[in-house]
């Protein structure tokens, strides 16, 4: 088992929370365009897109900080790797 990071779009609310979290653990400032996550809000269909960069270390402090539940730490079997959907 290891942890993976496991994202439901659905749930996303927007708030850049784990962005700035991302941003302030590893760059040691609040600040957007330095995190490793991308929110993008898709406003004809109403739902934010969550993407990860490559340069993310999967330190999973986003997973933590997010309060709707979009991105969560889970442990998964060893041959997986991050999930999207999913019907929670
Ligand atoms: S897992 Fe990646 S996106 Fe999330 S806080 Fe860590 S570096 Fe940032
Ligand atoms: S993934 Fe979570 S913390 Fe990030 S914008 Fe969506 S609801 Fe907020």
């Amino acid at each position: 088992m290891k942890k993976e990071l496991i994202i439901t779009p659905a749930k996303c609310i927007g708030c850049s929370t784990c962005a700035l979290t991302c941003s302030l653990v590893n760059q040691g400032e609040f600040d957007l365009a330095k995190s490793h996550i991308r929110i993008t809000k898709y406003d004809f269909e109403g739902i934010f897109l969550i993407s990860f960069l490559s340069s993310c270390k999967s330190c999973h402090q986003c997973a933590k900080a997010c309060p709707s539940g979009a991105i969560r730490s889970m442990n998964v079997p060893d041959n997986t790797g991050h999930t999207e959907g999913g019907a929670n």
